[in-house]
């Protein structure tokens, strides 16, 4: 794979504990830069920039290592690996956070190699939007940034998120996360608000509903596959930027419909990671799986000429 079509990512790295319906797990494989890698590294090649503890155990390494994802931005710091508890109640679309411990992430200082910083395409997954700017302070050149958050950065550091919104392309977020950011409960004006302060293109992900994209001329919607069993929602805003800025970076030059094909992907393989708990699905799956799936997706939205 060229230089042309890496997908360089700073994110979470964690310990998830998560509690649904339908079972329960302790400390399993996590983080925002997770997801997004192993999703991602079925489109393209992937170079990860995060922080992770003594603690973190190798076999974690190992996978994502088995998926050709690049570690060279990876930094072990002294302490425990961030930690993150979250519940979900019958109504899947919503986390309930219950305790966040940042630990090595809160002396987080990204430091983006040097091969790195010529790489084209750019995802700053959810993290603190100061380490965002960071990261986009060392890259030279991005032909492709994408941008993604959560409450918990909305309500701590919406400055700073405004001013990554400013120099991203894409910003990607769920619709809780629209209403809040924008104070507006009417999601094509938070779309538009979005729009006002950068971003050239919006993605606001509405879980089992599908997700919208907005760009100030156009606008496309894409339903969620409709999955009889859903096992934990966790991740799959990351897996689906995953699909969709992977898929992107394989293209070369990106056209309106290589953006929609990209929702399509984004949307099926965020559909696999819910099917399981942690990464179990996703680092399971195989490209025919995908590209049935993403078949599937064609027949659920053609409705003729
Ligand atoms: P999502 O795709 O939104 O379900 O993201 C889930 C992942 O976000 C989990 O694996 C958590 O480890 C991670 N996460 C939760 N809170 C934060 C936070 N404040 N900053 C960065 N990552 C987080």
């Amino acid at each position: 794979m060229s230089a042309q079509h890496e997908v360089l990512v700073v994110g979470s790295i964690g310990l998830d504990s998560i509690k649904t319906p339908f079972g329960e797990v302790f400390e399993v494989l996590g983080g925002s830069a997770i997801y997004f890698s192993l999703a991602a590294s079925f489109f393209t090649s992937v170079r990860l920039v995060g922080v992770i503890g003594e603690d973190f155990p190798k076999q974690h390494v190992e996978l994502l290592k088995k998926h050709g994802i690049d570690l060279s931005g990876l930094q072990v710091l002294p302490g425990k690996t961030f930690r993150w508890k979250g519940n979900y109640g019958y109504d899947l679309n919503e986390a309930i956070t219950l305790d966040t411990e940042l630990n090595v992430l809160a002396n987080f200082a990204p430091q983006v190699p040097d091969i790195y910083r010529d790489v084209k395409h750019v995802f700053l997954a959810n993290i603190d939007p100061d380490l965002q700017l960071a990261v986009l302070d060392q890259v030279r050149n991005p032909e492709l940034v994408v941008c993604d958050t959560m409450n918990f950065w909305i309500h701590g550091k919406r400055d700073s998120l405004i001013k990554v919104l400013k120099r991203v392309d894409i910003a990607i977020m769920n619709d809780a996360e629209a209403r809040e950011l924008c104070k507006e409960p009417n999601l094509v004006k938070a779309g538009r608000t979005i729009l006002s302060w950068g971003p050239k293109r919006v993605i606001i992900k509405k879980g089992e509903h599908g997700a919208l994209m907005f760009t100030n001329g156009s606008f496309f919607s894409a339903p969620a596959y409709p999955l009889e069993e859903i096992f934990d929602p966790t991740g799959a805003g990351d897996t689906f930027a995953g699909g969709f800025v992977g898929y992107l970076a394989s293209c070369g030059q990106i056209n309106d419909t290589h953006m929609r094909r990209a929702v399509i992907y984004g949307a099926t393989m965020a559909s696999f990671v819910v099917e399981d708990f942690s990464v179990q699905r996703t680092s399971a799956l195989n490209q025919q799986e995908i590209r049935d799936r993403y078949q599937e997706f064609q027949g659920i939205v053609h409705f003729g000429e």
